[in-house]
């Protein structure tokens, strides 16, 4: 456990008693554009972004990115927030952490290509908001990452969206075809 937290795991992948995290890789700072909320995403998903949040507007939808780009270095401060003992986590706080984020090294923020949007709380997803996402983001190419059930055992992030075309369908490869 301790070597994941760190930031130190080798692997390319995490399965932790059946939740899966993948590596993803930093994208070049070059790669990213500054929205309007400040947060970073990958110059090649923000005309998408830009082009969904446009839409959404006409139906009275207003979205935001929450958060986009995370770099390993900020990962391995995000993750061990929770734990009562920064790097020894129990079991069972390391099991639950995971559930809901990514370990340094293993977030798909870290592409560029992730972004949270308007609200990483649990009743985003009563919200007309998320209800228009449901309906809408994929066709501007942004999926769930993580919907109810979904294979990698982790819980449901209703706000959580990768975008996918040919050139990120082999970053997340693993993922899509798990
Ligand atoms: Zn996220």
């Amino acid at each position: 456990m301790e070597e994941i937290i760190k930031g130190n795991y080798k692997g390319d992948f995490i399965n932790f008693k059946g939740i899966i995290h993948f590596r993803y890789f930093e994208c070049e700072r070059k790669d990213l554009i500054e929205t309007q909320t400040g947060e970073l995403i990958h110059k090649n998903a923000y005309n998408a972004f830009i082009e969904m949040q446009k839409n959404a507007k006409k139906e009275g939808i207003n979205l935001f990115i929450e958060s986009g780009f995370r770099s390993v270095e900020e990962q391995k401060e995000i993750f061990p927030k929770k734990f009562k003992n920064k790097f020894m986590p129990t079991e069972e706080e390391f099991y639950s952490r995971l559930k809901f984020s990514a370990p340094p090294n293993f977030s798909e923020h870290h592409t560029g290509y992730a972004i949270d949007i308007n609200s990483v709380e649990d009743d985003f997803k009563d919200t007309k908001e998320y209800l228009w996402l449901f309906n809408n983001s994929e066709k501007f190419g942004f999926y769930n990452s993580f919907p109810k059930n979904n294979k990698q055992n982790l819980g449901f992030e209703p706000w959580h969206y990768r975008f996918i075309d040919d050139e990120t369908k082999k970053i997340f490869k693993k993922a899509i075809e798990l």
